[in-house]
């Protein structure tokens, strides 16, 4: 029996045509099709900049960068993401200063945020978690007031839309995620909203960010053509995280398909919603009514004090049923690096743990069949009536 994944590509005979095409060209890598993928992204999430490096993590590193982040400096984050959200932090010498999460978004909390600023603070890094938005607005305030800047880790939300809340007049506009912080970054590995194999994205606003960029992902060169061809300077050495050309013409292609794979996200989402609303034993995850999500992933969680197993036992039946679950994500505070380098612990952070202890992802990705979709959906109410008290 084949295992339903929680999520994976979608690639078909038009993407592998186009890599396949520029494999015969002279030009492999940081060639034009690096510049052309640059553009069709920046202006799909309507951002005046995109630089493309080799993965969403060299992205946040870069960010983290340009934003300054320097030994001893405090960047506010969640400590629910993937570990690369903090470990960039750490690349810089930063410390990951982690807020608790709402109940219902499961993003940083913003009404919890101003309690961690201190002198040290320099920057505020949001995660769209599940493809989720946060609630930019009330971030950008805060940050505005203590004169900060925001990194978004949007990773899991290429596509995703998000209008600003609170308004007079309801939910607003709603606008394409990619220049509402500073920094915005995405990640094109094969579960993300698009894949070119390993991938990611840095979009501003900022030309001087943009410029910086763009020199940190090619070794700190900086060409000085007056004084010949060959002639180069550093000024700070930067790092290899470039892109080939090959990789970007498949992002070229996947681009054209977005808003497909975000329909049938959606759809499916929606199925799932419409499928588990009466089940007592299962929480589905939020979308509140100022966002448009690209539905990442599927996290439900489990409600355990209805239930006579753990999460790990409902975890390895529906492994041995074929349904591919995962858990999104192991709490950053909780890796013992973080523990003793930064000194968190279990407590920290109640409504992340509270979550997590309860977390599963069901499987949700672009080209599922109805039939899997189905099988999804009644293996879990099988198993969650097996062992319901
Ligand atoms: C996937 C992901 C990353 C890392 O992206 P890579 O391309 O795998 O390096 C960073 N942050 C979040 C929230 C992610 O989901």
């Amino acid at each position: 029996m084949k295992k339903i994944p929680y999520g994976r590509q979608w690639i078909d005979s038009k993407d592998i045509k186009e890599v396949v095409k520029v494999l015969k060209t002279d030009w492999l890598t940081q060639g034009l099709k690096v510049a052309e993928f640059e553009k069709k992204l920046a202006e799909y999430c309507k951002a005046e900049y995109a630089v493309a490096v080799s993965s969403g993590t060299a992205a946040l590193h870069l960010a983290c960068i340009v934003a300054g982040i320097k030994q001893r400096d405090e960047v506010i984050t969640t400590p629910l993401t993937f570990v690369a959200t903090a470990n960039a932090i750490v690349y810089c010498g930063g410390k990951p200063v982690f807020v608790d999460v709402e109940k219902d978004t499961l993003n940083i909390d913003p009404k919890e945020i101003e309690k961690k600023i201190t002198k040290k603070t320099k920057a505020i890094v949001p995660v769209d978690f599940a493809g989720h938005p946060c609630d930019l607005c009330e971030i950008k305030k805060i940050a505005k007031k203590h004169n900060l800047l925001i990194i978004e880790d949007a990773a899991q939300a290429l596509g995703s839309e998000y209008s600003p809340p609170h308004q007079k007049f309801g939910v607003g506009v709603k606008k394409k995620i990619g220049s509402f912080a500073d920094i915005t970054i995405f990640s094109f590995h094969p579960v993300k909203t698009i894949t070119m194999g390993e991938g990611g994205a840095v979009l501003t606003n900022k030309k001087d960010f943009y410029e910086k960029l763009k020199i940190l992902r090619h070794h700190g060169i900086v060409k000085n053509s007056g004084k010949g061809g060959w002639y180069y300077e550093i000024e700070n050495p930067g790092y290899n995280y470039r892109l080939t050309d090959f990789q970007c013409v498949l992002g070229i292609s996947q681009i054209k398909k977005i808003d497909k794979f975000i329909k049938k996200r959606r759809e499916i989402a929606v199925k799932y919603n419409e499928a588990f609303k009466d089940i007592k034993e299962i929480i589905t995850p939020a979308e509140k009514k100022y966002v448009k999500s690209a539905w990442h992933i599927y996290p439900i969680q489990l409600c355990l004090e209805k239930l006579n197993v753990d999460r790990k036992k409902i975890f390895e039946t529906l492994q041995k049923q074929g349904i591919g679950v995962q858990v999104h994500h192991m709490l950053i505070h909780l890796f013992p690096f973080y523990q003793k380098k930064f000194g968190y612990k279990k407590g920290d952070f109640p409504i992340a743990e509270r979550y997590y202890q309860r977390a599963l992802t069901l499987p949700l990705f672009p080209k599922m069949t109805d039939k899997e979709v189905d099988k999804v959906i009644n293996v879990v109410k099988k198993v969650i009536k097996r062992y319901q008290k």
